[in-house]
Formats: structure tokens, C-alpha cells, sequence
């Protein structure tokens, strides 16, 4: 866990010492009276004398402090047209100040993330583009990232899947030209939803969660509120995700369908590493044959979370299979390190799937199944162990692989394959 902190940069409240004494950074309108900001606070300009340098030093003071996280808010884009600071003096016009003062706010915003980032790299800088009328521009990005959206504080109390789907519109819309990285949003990541007023709201808590998968990244709830089995589950999704994060960040998603649709698949893969993730939504019930681009299967190893198998033409091909309204998948495809090892299917999902050492791959079935896997024919015969009696291989030799066909009749059978 890191410490974050929410910052209003430009707010300051009447109350404060500061606004007593520094009455020359405040903002100002054309009768050059104190601009009024959010929550009841005013605005500080950003450009006045001094200003910016006083909110970087003191975001230093809270890094040392510990803090690794800011999420900057309230930075709205009400003009300021004071003649004392540096965005235009006496010799140009009210208006031409105000526009400039436009002009120069984003900038400064990213001057100052800039030095921070300089003093911290590990900093992370949210900056908070979910309100209208926000003064933003892509300079930011080269710092920090975008925060679009909220669900968890919504102010119209929809925790719903409905809300989750709508956030995933923004990654559709903007990830052609905008790392999805550099976008965040909270998704809410409780399984029941709170009843404001006796309103019910529905939603599934593995579909909000794999909304942020595909964008957004970010969760805003209540972990107090949350039961031990829905902590837990999103721990176990998050884990697996965090298998594959890395290849799914870099990789510009393929999306087929549209928001809502049925089927809307995600799919990250990047085909050189053979890493990735395909997550797939539907609206209905219904079943869909996916077959994603083609992978390196040299370097594949195999997928957890769902059934599957690598075809000839070196694509993968699903069955997803909707049971309810509003579901989800997920496919997370891990790569073998080139150790030569691979899972060619599975007709089951796998829940676990890991290098123990070097040499020892453990598989963990997630369902009754057959599961092929192959490496080749060079490495000596296998030593397989496994402790359930629900299971049974057999080992056939092709030209130049050696092929284990696993039987396996029961659900969360742990097989340890050693190959040297
Ligand atoms: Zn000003």
C-alpha cells in the first residue's frame, strides 16, 4: 500500500493564516475582487508570484512525509485577471490576462509535477478531469495521468453494473490516443451494493472489478464494508491481473463489439511475449467462439481463468459461454520464459499456473478437465507429482514434443511437473 493524499492546489481557505498574509496570490475577477473556488474555499492563482513554488515545497514536505501519491482536484478553469501577477500587467487588457492566465495555468500545473516526479520518480500524480470546465491539456500526461471518473462516490448512488459498463465508454472512446495507463476511473468493488433511500442498485462484484481491468485501474469503496470472501476474490482476480499487467499497460487494446454489447470483447495481447489478457462482456445470455490474433508460441505458456485452446494457425480460441445478463470472462495468458514449456488446451479453466523452480511448473485445475501440455522431446521423461486420486496421464511422444494428456475429475487438483 502507498499514502495518498487528495489536494485542492488552488483552493484556500478564508480562515488560513495564508490567505491573511499572502492576499497577493489570490485570484482575482475584473473588479478585482477575490475569486470564489470549490467548497466554499477561494481561488489561489496559479501564476502569481511565488504560488507555485510554495505548493511544490510543500508537496516535498509531504513526500518525505511519505507520501507517494497525490490526486489533484478542484483545478478548475475560472480565469483570473489580477494586473499584479504573471500572466499580464496594466498595458494589456482584462481579457487578454484572462485568456493568458488560461493559457499558462496548464503549464504550470505540469511544470510542477515535473519537479516533483524530479524529486520523487516513484511519485504518482492524478489529476482530477471529472468535473465540467476543467482546464486540462495532454502536457499533463507527460507527468501524471488522468482520473475521468468515479463510481464508488457517485453522487446519484448508482453502483450498478449499468455505471460500470458506461465507464468503460471512456477507454473505447480515448485509447487510440491515450495509453490507458494514463487514464484512471474507480470502479466500486463491493459485492453489495448500499440502498440509499431504499433504492436497491444491482451489480456484480466480478464485473466492476474487470471493468477496471480493461481501463481505469482504480477502485473507490469502503474495505471496512467489504466481507472477508469479496476482499478476497478481488485479491484473487488482482493477482492474477498483476501476472500479466505489465504485457496489458504496454498493449493497445482490440476491441470487438461496442459498450454493452453482446459480445463486447477486450483483448491485450502482446504476441511476442505471448502475454496478455482477454476480458469479454455480454449483455445477454448467449454463447460466442473467440479466436484472438496469433501469439508466439514459442514463448506461451499457458492461460488461467479460462478454457481454451492454441490453434494450428497459432491463435487461441474460446468458447465463452454467458450464463446470466451482464457477465463477464476472463483469460489471462502467461508467458513460458522460453523455457519451451507449453499448455497446448484446457477444457477446463486453470486457477493456478507457475514456475515453482527452474524445472517444476505447478498446475492448479480450477474445474474437472483434460489439460495437453508439451515441451520438448530433448528434456528428459517427467517426473509428475500429484496428490489427488482424481487424476490420471498418460505420455505420448510425437516427432519432436512429448506430449502429457492429464485426465483430471476433480476441481482444484495441484500437479507439480518437473522437467529437466
Ligand atoms: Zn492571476
Amino acid at each position: 500500500m502507498r499514502l495518498g493524499l487528495w489536494l485542492a492546489p488552488t483552493c484556500i481557505d478564508p480562515n488560513s493564516s495564508f490567505f491573511k498574509v499572502h492576499p497577493e496570490n489570490l485570484a482575482r475577477d475584473q473588479q478585482g475582487e477575490v475569486v470564489p473556488s470549490r467548497f466554499g474555499r477561494k481561488m489561489a492563482c496559479l501564476v502569481s508570484p511565488n504560488y507555485a513554488e510554495m505548493f511544490v515545497a510543500k508537496c516535498k514536505r509531504l513526500i518525505d512525509l511519505g507520501c507517494t501519491y497525490f490526486k489533484w482536484d478542484a483545478l478548475d478553469g475560472w480565469y483570473c485577471y489580477s494586473d499584479q501577477h504573471e500572466h499580464g500587467n496594466s498595458e494589456h487588457d482584462p481579457e487578454a490576462r484572462g485568456h493568458r492566465y488560461g493559457y499558462e495555468f496548464v503549464r504550470t500545473v505540469s511544470a510542477m509535477a515535473e519537479q516533483l516526479i524530479a524529486y520523487c520518480p516513484e511519485l504518482v500524480i492524478v489529476y482530477d478531469v471529472t468535473e465540467s470546465g476543467r482546464n486540462v491539456g495532454l502536457d499533463f500526461l507527460s507527468q501524471g495521468r488522468f482520473f475521468w471518473m468515479n463510481n464508488g462516490a457517485s453522487g446519484y448512488h448508482d453502483f450498478s453494473n449499468y455505471r460500470a459498463k458506461s465507464m468503460r465508454t471512456i477507454y473505447q472512446q480515448y485509447h487510440s490516443i491515450i495509453p490507458s495507463i494514463l487514464q484512471t476511473s474507480a470502479q466500486y468493488p463491493h459485492l453489495l451494493t448500499i440502498q440509499p433511500k431504499n433504492r436497491k442498485a444491482y451489480g456484480s462484484q466480478e464485473y466492476k472489478i474487470y471493468s477496471a481491468l480493461v481501463g481505469g485501474s482504480g477502485f473507490w469503496g469502503n474495505l471496512k464494508k467489504m466481507s472477508l470472501d469479496e476482499r478476497l476474490l478481488a485479491n484473487e482476480i488482482l493477482l492474477r491481473y498483476k501476472q500479466v499487467s505489465a504485457s496489458v499497460v504496454a498493449t493497445k487494446p482490440k476491441l470487438t463489439g461496442s459498450i454493452g454489447s453482446s459480445p463486447e470483447i477486450w483483448e491485450f495481447i502482446d504476441d511476442h511475449n505471448a502475454q496478455g489478457q482477454v476480458i469479454s462482456f455480454s449483455g445477454a445470455v448467449m454463447r460466442h467462439t473467440y479466436h484472438t490474433a496469433p501469439i508466439n508460441r514459442d514463448h506461451f505458456l499457458g492461460i488461467i481463468g479460462h478454457a481454451y485452446q492454441l490453434l494450428e494457425d497459432n491463435r487461441l480460441e474460446f468458447n465463452f459461454e454467458f450464463t446470466e445478463p451482464d457477465s463477464v470472462r476472463s483469460a489471462f495468458i502467461l508467458s513460458n520464459n522460453t523455457s519451451g514449456i507449453w499448455i497446448k488446451s484446457a477444457s477446463c479453466w486453470i486457477k493456478k499456473l507457475f514456475f515453482k523452480s527452474q524445472t517444476a511448473l505447478v498446475v492448479q485445475n480450477g474445474a474437472p478437465g483434460k489439460i495437453i501440455l508439451c515441451y520438448p522431446k530433448l528434456k528428459k521423461t517427467p517426473t509428475v507429482y500429484f496428490e489427488s486420486r482424481y487424476l490420471n496421464y498418460t505420455i505420448e511422444d510425437t516427432a519432436n514434443q512429448r506430449v502429457l494428456h492429464f485426465d483430471i475429475h476433480k476441481a482444484d487438483c495441484s500437479i507439480e511437473i518437473e522437467i529437466e
